[in-house]
């Protein structure tokens, strides 16, 4: 599943490579990948074809690129992926959809070997389309206020962790960076929300945003010209984690060996000495 910062370098791909052309034709070459348009795929070839692309946006792991007024918003699901390439290069079997530009270059193909993914025309969603209205600004977007999201958890009553996994709260956090922000501001991620005091909200916050950003410079600059690929290595994961996956292996800060936990079906890395759990644990 790609976080944050691999969306982000896919968007930043699609912004130098799509915005600014404009799309000659769709070919949808699965129904699955327009299943959300109601009106059918050739409805969605004929909405797209002859737009001009204005910008590509994000907000958590959502991406859409704008034409005019309207959006098409791409989930990307476990296996979706956007590729910019040589037109004439042969289209593979878990291509979706394909987009070709009136200038004959580089064309944008949908693939997704698991078809969990797909692509929505949203009219009237540029600014932000209407299906992921709903989700929180992430830490990366101006939007972003700090001081409504600690409000905001303070209200909650909930574990942090969980907290910071819901998208309604904050979006673009998924269980890598949650461990890592919390390690780095020395929290249990189990703390109640209720409990927590400023200070420590806004050195949670302080550190989902270095993490995110040291990951986006590790990751920002992996695709080369004319191919983008949201499943494409970050670099980050190998050199930097402290404490996600590294289980019984020494803190980077204290030596104590790394703890594992089960958490909603998943895991919760932490020290326990950097992080001691609280005596009331919420999760
Ligand atoms: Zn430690």
């Amino acid at each position: 599943m790609p976080e944050l910062p691999e969306v982000e370098t896919v968007r930043r791909g699609l912004e130098q490579y799509v915005a600014g052309r404009t799309v000659s034709s769709v070919q949808v070459l699965h129904p699955r990948a327009v299943r959300r348009h109601l009106a059918g795929a050739p409805d969605f070839e004929a909405a797209m074809a002859g737009r001009a692309i204005t910008a590509a946006r994000r907000r958590g792991k959502y991406l859409w690129l704008s034409a005019g007024e309207d959006a098409l918003l791409a989930h990307l699901g476990m296996s979706g992926q956007l590729l910019v390439g040589d037109p004439d290069r042969p289209v593979g079997p878990h291509v979706r959809a394909r987009f070709t530009f009136c200038d004959a270059g580089p064309d944008l193909r949908f693939t997704d070997q698991r078809t969990f993914g797909h692509l929505i025309f949203v009219p009237g969603g540029h600014e932000l389309p209407a299906p992921i209205a709903h989700i929180a600004p992430d830490p990366l977007e101006p939007a972003f206020d700090r001081e409504v999201l600690a409000a905001r958890l303070h209200r909650r009553r909930t574990g942090i962790k969980r907290a910071l996994l819901d998208q309604s709260l904050i979006s673009g956090v998924g269980n890598i960076y949650a461990d890592e922000a919390l390690w780095r501001a020395r929290l249990h991620w189990a703390r109640p929300t209720e409990t927590m005091t400023r200070p420590e909200i806004a050195r949670l916050l302080a550190a989902v945003t270095e993490v995110l950003t040291e990951a986006l410079q590790a990751g920002g600059t992996s695709f080369d010209a004319q191919y983008i690929n949201v499943n494409g290595e970050s670099g980050y994961f190998d050199r930097s984690l402290a404490v996600y996956g590294q289980e019984d292996r020494p803190c980077p800060r204290c030596g104590t060996l790394v703890r594992r936990d089960r958490f909603m079906n998943r895991s919760a890395y932490s020290c326990p000495r950097c992080q001691p759990r609280p005596r009331r644990a919420r999760w």
